[in-house]
């Protein structure tokens, strides 16, 4: 979403499925920075790799989906997330291919929460958001004991940050707003329903969606402990969503207002 990023000699480049990929470094240096635990290098290297792999499968979806159409598609991994490349098909072709992204993730999600349940690992009451460990579980792990306190803690950071980023993203990614895949998803929606206005009408759902994230960011920076705020509902600092949200925001007001010729 943040442009094409040009092959350097520290890519990291292998396949998966058959599906190439490349690792910008710009990839590693972004996690970490999101990822940074003072002092904790473990934590930090825990935490990218749960980046990594979250991104990964998310783009996968997409490039999974997009070869069953008969093209060849290339990840690559870049500032905070990534892009498979794919080409224009159909309509509704071109909505399998951007529902496939989230979907994958939440698939990952699953797989994840899943083995925790049956493994006994999650108290009841416990959310995607807001997992409760039951520590009494971990702790008869032969493996884990002998690994000590540390690797009981390190794994309950990956278990808990995979459900935390991967909830996240796919669900940020499904906002109907350009380039998002929700956008990607409303503009080929609204072409289809209706071919004159389409445009117009995806791109004023943008400026309202991202609108409307940027101003509850504002409004959760100022009133923290409410009820309603970022931290509070989605663990998040409220200031990266709100730059994100207003900047696309003003990028579709400004497609819109090239496609009323200047007028608004
Ligand atoms: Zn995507």
């Amino acid at each position: 979403m943040f442009g094409s990023f040009a092959p350097t000699p520290y890519d990291l480049r292998f396949e998966l499925l058959g599906i190439p990929v490349r690792v910008h470094p710009i990839f590693w240096l972004s996690s970490g920075w999101l990822a940074w635990h003072r002092g904790r290098l473990d934590i930090v290297a825990v935490q990218v790799l749960c980046i990594f792999l979250a991104v990964l499968v998310h783009e996968m979806g997409h490039a999974l989906v997009t070869r069953r159409f008969g093209w060849q598609p290339e990840i690559v991994l870049h500032m905070l997330g990534g892009y498979a490349t794919s080409m224009r098909h159909s309509t509704w072709k071109d909505i399998a291919v951007s529902a496939a992204g989230p979907g994958a993730g939440f698939l990952l999600l699953l797989a994840i929460w899943l083995p925790c349940e049956m493994l006994g690992l999650l108290l009841p009451g416990s959310t995607i958001m807001h997992p409760r460990f039951n520590f009494e579980a971990m702790e008869n792990w032969p493996e884990v004991i002998a690994s000590g306190t540390r690797g009981n803690q390190l794994i309950r950071v990956a278990i808990g940050f995979s459900f935390f980023f991967n909830f996240i993203i796919n669900i940020i990614n499904l906002l109907p707003v350009l380039p998002l895949d929700g956008g990607q998803i409303s503009r080929e929606y609204w072409l289809w329903a209706k071919p004159r206005q389409g445009m117009q009408i995806c791109l004023m759902l943008g400026v309202g969606t991202g609108g409307a994230v940027a101003a509850w960011a504002l409004y959760s920076m100022s009133n923290r402990d409410t009820p309603w705020s970022i931290g509070r509902i989605l663990g998040l600092d409220g200031l990266f969503l709100g730059v994100m949200f207003g900047y696309l925001a003003y990028l579709s007001f400004e497609e819109l207002q090239k496609s009323r010729g200047g007028r608004w």
